[in-house]
């Protein structure tokens, strides 16, 4: 009998690798070295594995884990705030006007919050847009509060340096250089690899000027860092740029050099046909965000279009102040659904279309499609085992279709981020509490409602 030593061993479950090939095992073995998948094969009886921990996962989907490229963190703690309003409006009644007041503990109690329930619904990687930058304390609570969740993340220190005339609270706005310079600092703060990384980016396009456009891509090429930003989100990001400078953001943004293969864009509600062209050309990824889309009545984004023109698209929550939640699950079942009702056809975009955006597309989309994404050997150890035998979900005919169209949170058994697993039925790992957790965010919501 054949022996050999692993860290983590999981037996008998089906496989989706979502590789290229689309190779699916239906009784498989995953053997996890440090921080590495060493083994994928198929169930051989014969075979005996020696190792640390060894799940059974008979019954069970293992996938790659997702990857949520857009998130707010602060915005854990505004859930249901501006509800029912308008973009602008609700900005003004949630994210902006909390974001003046929200302490350091609170930032780092909203980063384990969110992170928390990305892992519970698979997530195990996460984009953090961050732009409440008038105390680099809040960074520094909020990246802590990420780290000791053990989810692999992205920071994305944002600027804005316009804006106040469109409602942008002094407080948050400072000159591009000065960003930059706060950006390279973090970068010494903390040490980067390939489980937490900063990148930097604009905010919105009504918050920024085209010289804080130019400021940050040089530092950016310079230093090989990577950005994102929010575009076209709705009609009024290009009203503002066609009002100041006589022309559409993204012609903007080709003059000045910025769309490349760096470029993470969220929302993209209104790209036209020569966007999504230039897209595709210049290597830019998409963030599709359509839970707050939806929630604040911004419209639709050309999803199928843009995957057809070439264009990687990932999959993102947004702040929970638009969303309501950080629930990956809904957000692949959302992006389904809506592109399906507008074009009035079934077929115009798949479950494993949505599960590719939610894993490779997201992998690529943070510029780490080598290490993560997907499940082959030698790659990180970033999957999720999937639980179907639940009353939403059973039976299970065909697992991307039950992931995508009949799945919660409780279907999620287990998340493994970088070879260690951080959530299992029902617990986190590393001395978190959920139930502290709540206890802890309740004292400080009610001690905000006294600001
Ligand atoms: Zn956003």
């Amino acid at each position: 009998m054949d022996e050999k030593k692993y860290d983590l061993v999981i037996r008998n479950a089906m496989i989706y690798t979502m590789n290229r090939e689309r190779l699916v095992i239906d009784r498989g073995t995953v053997a996890v070295q440090d921080d590495r998948i060493a083994l994928i094969e198929p169930a051989d009886q014969s075979v005996s594995y020696c190792a640390d921990q060894v799940i059974d996962a008979d019954g069970m989907v293992l996938f790659p884990g997702f990857i949520d490229t857009h998130i707010h963190i602060f915005q854990s703690f505004l859930k249901g705030l501006g509800a029912d309003h308008r973009l602008i409006e609700w900005l003004n009644m949630s994210a902006l006007p909390y974001g003046k007041i929200m302490t350091p503990y609170q930032h780092e109690l909203a980063a384990k919050l969110a992170c928390m329930e990305a892992l519970k619904s698979g997530c195990t990687g996460i984009c953090e847009f961050f732009y409440t930058n008038q105390d680099p304390e809040l960074a520094y609570a909020c990246i802590e509060g990420m780290r000791s969740t053990g989810i692999r993340s992205v920071f994305i220190r944002t600027f804005q340096d316009a804006g106040e005339e469109y409602g942008m609270p002094s407080i948050f706005i400072e000159p591009a250089d000065k960003a930059m310079r706060e950006v390279e600092s973090l970068k010494k703060r903390y040490k980067e690899d390939d489980m937490f990384s900063i990148w930097t980016g604009p905010d919105v396009t009504w918050s920024t000027t085209k010289e804080g456009y130019q400021t940050m891509l040089e530092y950016c090429l310079s230093e090989n860092v990577r950005y994102s930003m929010h575009l076209k989100e709705t009609e009024v990001d290009n009203e503002m740029c066609f009002r100041t400078y006589g022309k559409d953001i993204v012609d903007l943004l080709e003059e000045i050099g910025f769309l490349t293969d760096k470029m993470l864009a969220v929302h993209c509600v209104n790209l036209t046909e020569n966007d999504i062209r230039r897209f595709a050309e210049y290597g830019v990824s998409i963030s599709h965000n359509p839970a707050p889309n939806l929630y604040l009545g911004s419209g639709i984004p050309p999803i199928p279009e843009s995957m057809c023109a070439g264009v990687n698209v990932a999959l993102g929550t947004d702040g929970a102040a638009s969303n309501n939640s950080t629930d990956m699950l809904e957000t692949m079942k959302l992006a389904a659904l809506i592109q399906k009702g507008l074009h009035r056809d079934a077929s115009v975009i798949t479950a494993d279309q949505v599960i590719q955006m939610a894993t490779c597309g997201g992998a690529k989309a943070i510029g780490m499609e080598d290490l993560t994404g997907t499940l082959e050997t030698g790659k990180k150890a970033d999957m999720i085992l999937f639980d179907p035998r639940h009353l939403k979900s059973f039976p299970n005919h065909d697992a991307e279709a039950t992931v995508v169209y009949a799945s919660s949170e409780e279907n999620i058994d287990t998340t493994i981020v970088n070879g260690k697993i951080v959530y299992h039925k029902g617990n986190f790992t590393g001395g978190l509490s959920e139930d502290q957790l709540i206890q802890a965010i309740s004292a400080e919501v009610e001690k905000m409602k006294d600001c």
